[in-house]
């Protein structure tokens, strides 16, 4: 675009800002060699600083600005309030170190986001330490680990994963430090048993199963896999990333799994996408409950000084004026779980993200959570139907809350997913997830998710069904899309081998 950029916009005596007049001695600079006059920072007024960002935010897509189908990733509306709750001063501007007494309040929100998500998930413990969706598969499958290994269980080094996984679980298993064996999936896309039995020995450390799986479809075998895995003392892993397709339908402890990640970040609303922050809370069965990474939120009646509670309030109620007075209640404190694996991030994980997922969890309530299951499920299927008079569907089932299109137009034999994708800008709207999963060639994987209206997703159809007429008239127009981006068709060989991260001037 022509809009300089901030760098170039520069220029020796311009200001942003205004800092008030010292009021503190002086101090000292550091040592002359430890000073340097030659970074090329750009000189701007407010007005420059303000453009220069909000150019920026222009030249995204979000989910604020537009439909955002990307499989996997549940990009749904966010909704504001989450932002409000958020920003309460007792939430945001609480401290890690500060006394348990204080800060009572946002141990009870991280003990009732833990109970909701045991609720929802069916699972007896609840931590919410690690940052995001690996890391909550990590906090799992070095569950696994320890609990083979407290059991004296040592020859269990391997961990069974379909073809269709994410390509977090492989990583994984490798970081855990277990050997991958991959799954072959039947032909209705779900795990073949076969295959599953053939690889079943005292080997077996568990399996990483994702359910509803990559391709959008409930494994109809889920209670026969888990059953097979456990007869062979194996465990069960849970990709939980796809809850959206499962609130208030079915509980994953209920159909066998002993340990899941959850991705607030994905199905409880939480922004994401630019790389951060978000929640992996990890949820486990009764075997594997005192392994969960800590520490976590612990509840118990106890007795409470008045002043205690007051304080905790910030209500300025002065009514106890002497600590004597005390009332029964709950109590919340962080504790290690007996055989926890440890702390796997700093502090108690990312109370932020916690304070949104928890709103929007009080906000709809368990008859909303259904109906959020219901219309992400009724959306995706509603678009898989028609678009499958379009586009080829490998697995031509009833779907969850997501479908995977094979990117491929008749009589268009050069025209390829990324073509389709990158046309699909032009039309204002972001891609599909592409190639992936790996099983399905030219994968397009389609997620609407339920905050989408009618309206959006039949302008998504006309795009689609508009890309496949182009692709037989003018493939080119494909091949070189987009067009109204920002940054248009782009060498995604040469850009990944040769990085350039940072703007630089010329000839630095
Ligand atoms: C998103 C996703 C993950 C990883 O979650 P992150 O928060 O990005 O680490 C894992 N599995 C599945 C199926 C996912 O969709």
């Amino acid at each position: 675009m022509t809009e300089p950029i901030i760098y170039e916009l520069g220029a020796p005596g311009r200001c942003a800002a205004r800092l008030p007049d010292l009021d503190v001695p002086r101090a000292e600079l550091p040592p002359a060699p430890l000073l340097r006059d030659d970074l090329n920072l750009p000189e701007v007024t407010e007005g420059d600083l303000m453009r220069h960002y909000v150019h920026l935010s222009q030249m995204n897509h979000g989910v604020d600005v537009g439909f955002y189908p990307l499989g996997s990733c549940t990009m749904k509306y966010n909704p504001k309030i989450n932002e409000d709750m958020a920003r309460l001063p007792g939430l945001v501007e609480t401290h890690p170190y500060q006394p348990e007494e204080t800060v009572q309040g946002n141990l009870r929100l991280m003990y009732e986001l833990q109970e909701a998500l045991k609720a929802i998930t069916g699972f007896t413990a609840v931590s919410l330490q690690p940052a995001a969706g690996a890391h909550g598969e990590l906090a799992g499958v070095l569950m696994i680990r320890n609990y083979h290994q407290s059991r004296g269980d040592t020859q269990r080094t391997l961990m069974l994963i379909p073809d269709s996984a994410h390509g977090t679980n492989p990583a994984t298993t490798a970081m855990a430090g277990f050997e991958m064996v991959e799954l072959k999936s039947d032909n209705r896309g779900n795990v073949d048993l076969d295959d599953l039995r053939a690889h079943l020995s005292d080997r077996v450390a568990g399996m990483m199963l994702t359910n509803p799986n990559t391709l959008g479809l409930f494994d109809e075998n889920i209670l026969e896999i888990t059953r097979l895995v456990h007869e062979a003392g194996g465990l069960m892993y849970g990709d939980g990333a796809n809850m959206n397709a499962l609130l208030g339908i079915t509980k994953p402890a209920e159909t066998g799994f002993d340990v899941m990640h959850l991705n607030l970040h994905k199905t409880f609303s939480t922004p994401h996408g630019g790389g951060g922050p978000g929640s992996g809370p990890v949820g486990a069965s009764p075997a594997l409950a005192e392994f969960v990474p800590g520490p976590i939120v612990y509840a118990e009646e106890a007795l409470i000084a008045e002043d205690e509670v007051d304080a905790e309030n910030g209500n300025g109620n002065n009514a106890a004026d002497s600590p004597s007075e005390y009332h029964r209640g709950t109590w919340y404190s962080l504790r290690m779980p007996p055989q926890s694996i440890g702390r796997l991030k700093s502090f108690y994980g990312h109370f932020g993200v916690m304070v949104r997922a928890y709103t929007y969890i009080r906000m709809l309530g368990a008859a909303g959570l259904l109906e959020v299951t219901e219309a992400a499920v009724l959306n995706a299927n509603y678009l898989q139907v028609i678009l499958k008079e379009v586009y080829p569907l490998s697995y031509d089932r009833t779907c969850m809350h997501e479908f995977v299109l094979r990117g491929e137009v008749e009589e268009a034999p050069d025209i390829r997913a990324l073509d389709i994708s990158k046309r699909l800008i032009d039309y204002g709207m972001h891609p599909p997830t592409n190639y992936f999963p790996l099983i399905v060639p030219e994968a397009l994987m389609i997620e609407p998710t339920e905050t989408e209206s009618k309206r959006t997703l039949d302008a998504f159809v006309d795009a689609m069904t508009k890309i496949a007429e182009e692709a037989r008239t003018n493939p080119e127009l494909l091949h070189e899309a987009p067009h109204k981006a920002p940054v248009t068709r782009l060498d995604e060989v040469r850009a990944a081998r040769n990085l350039i991260l940072r703007w630089q001037p010329d000839g630095e």
